[in-house]
């Protein structure tokens, strides 16, 4: 049958760095691109005897990280040790959470604009919240490059705090899956939790994949890609894995539960090895680590809880006019959050028309110059300066587009000082009001329409005023006039 008849079930883990500035149970330094083996003690290197020390804040992050996506913390949690033999690991063991973690339930909410471009048109589920299952902590593991030879082993990683996030099996396609991983991203950079850089291994995922019949059917054999780090490549891959679980199926094949991985650049998935299953790791309670309560924690983490990219782009709908689609763009970015607040707070217009100026001009530029919204040369408070000479009257839209472009290139300079160094004087008042007269007495039926009380017309009349002073008029200005002519 059709690969499209099949029902897709996708359940996820991801495992996200938290931004720290020390590991999870030593007092070494969290680094990305140091020397390798420079921030080691003897409890991240795991030798006999070494005890390991709680870190608190990585414990309060994952309480708020629970917070933000709508999970309940345990009265009281477990570290657990999980066994196993593997260089990356010389005590043998990892420290994790198995029965009691952090965080527990909860769900993380798909924004339209994280689907992929293509595929935001035919959303097929609009609104849809993923469950979670858990967020648990524990500690990263040594970074292993492996050569013809030999193996490379760097224990800066090792010990670094990192939370596992993970689905319940609640995914129905590989666009849900970009989206949830891109808003994911989205939430944890805006509550400050973590880079959740992909490409810097802040953020990693597991990804659980299979295929069914019918919605009667038990879910069917699941294979787990290992190791995912990019988005657009786990579309790819579940793409690529759903078909071939499929064409087996249609053949009479029978899956086995397996782990596989994704070669990007051959685009097709290989086997691994087979799945161990969890008692394969022989996971018991960590001696040398008391349970935690959390109260005090979740006491202390409560007034962290920020306004979320989806409850703050309600709030732009709601308070300042902005579109459904304006709000999602200007929430998508914390950066670009930060930039329109700044902004609105000193410019004397609408947020909305704060909205559209930043969104038509300032990403259209930035763009073009490949600068991220960060390092924009002009600053809010210098866009601000420019919408308050718009609404001023003293430059018209079409002259602060080109001032914009003059201050991007000079952004010590003062807005208004370089607007009157490119010629852009207010309109001649006198000016503006004979061309209104002209305007009124070239268009007697029009005005006898707006008399009549179709006031809709003034802003037919506004417009020939404007195209009469070659767009140097501002129109708010010139409908006042025509309005206190007239009316
Ligand atoms: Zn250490």
């Amino acid at each position: 049958m059709p690969v499209s008849d099949y029902i897709v079930t996708i359940g996820l883990e991801v495992h996200c760095q938290i931004k720290t500035n020390t590991k999870m149970f030593c007092g070494c330094q969290t680094s990305f691109a140091d020397e390798p083996n420079t921030h080691t003690c003897p409890t991240c290197l795991g030798l006999p005897g070494a005890l390991p020390v709680l870190n608190e804040f990585a414990i309060e992050r994952t309480i708020l990280s629970g917070m933000l996506l709508a999970c309940s913390t345990p009265p009281t949690v477990v570290w657990d040790r999980k066994n196993y033999f593997y260089p990356d690991m010389p005590k043998d063991y990892q420290i994790t959470q198995m029965d009691l973690p952090l965080c527990l339930g909860g769900g993380v909410p798909l924004y339209d604009h994280n689907y992929p471009k293509d595929a935001q048109k035919s959303i097929k589920n609009p609104g849809k919240v993923v469950q979670l299952n858990r967020i648990h902590l524990e500690e990263d593991v040594a970074k292993s490059t492996h050569l013809a030879n030999s193996t490379l082993i760097d224990f800066n990683r090792a010990g670094t705090p990192l939370m596992e996030i993970v689905t319940e099996p609640d995914i129905e396609s590989a666009e849900e899956t970009f989206a949830y991983l891109k808003s994911l991203q989205q939430i944890l950079i805006a509550g400050g939790i973590s880079d959740a850089d992909m490409d810097k291994g802040q953020m990693r995922c597991d990804v659980n994949i299979s295929v069914r019949k019918n919605e009667s059917d038990p879910l069917g054999t699941k294979i787990e890609l290992k190791n995912m780090n990019s988005t657009s490549a786990v579309r790819r891959a579940i793409h690529y894995e759903v078909a071939r679980q499929c064409q087996a199926l249609d053949s009479g094949e029978t899956l086995v539960q397996a782990t596989w991985r994704w070669d990007e650049e051959l685009g097709e998935t290989q086997e691994m090895r087979t799945k161990e299953d969890a008692h394969d790791y022989r996971y018991f309670p960590d001696p040398d680590l008391l349970p935690i309560t959390t109260a005090d924690y979740i006491e202390k983490v409560r007034p962290l809880v920020p306004e979320l990219p989806h409850e703050k782009s309600a709030r732009f709908q709601k308070e300042l006019g902005l579109t459904e689609y304006d709000a999602s763009v200007i929430t998508s970015d914390v950066q670009l959050v930060s930039y329109f607040e700044t902004t609105i707070q000193s410019a004397e217009t609408s947020g909305k028309k704060v909205a559209n100026w930043i969104i038509n001009n300032l990403l259209g530029l930035l763009n073009e110059k490949s600068v991220e919204i960060k390092e924009s040369p002009v600053t809010p408070e210098k866009l601000a300066e420019i919408l308050n000479l718009i609404e001023a009257g003293t430059v018209s839209n079409t002259q602060a587009k080109d001032l914009f472009t003059a201050l991007w290139d000079a952004p010590e300079k003062d807005p208004a000082a370089l607007a009157k160094k490119m010629g852009f004087e207010p309109a001649d008042t006198g000016a503006i009001d004979s061309l209104i007269d002209e305007v009124i007495a070239a268009n007697p039926d029009k005005v006898a329409e707006i008399q009549g009380g179709n006031e809709k017309l003034l802003n037919f009349l506004t417009g020939q005023v404007m195209k009469a002073s070659k767009g140097k008029a501002n129109p708010k200005i010139v409908t006042d006039g025509l309005k206190a002519k007239l009316l």
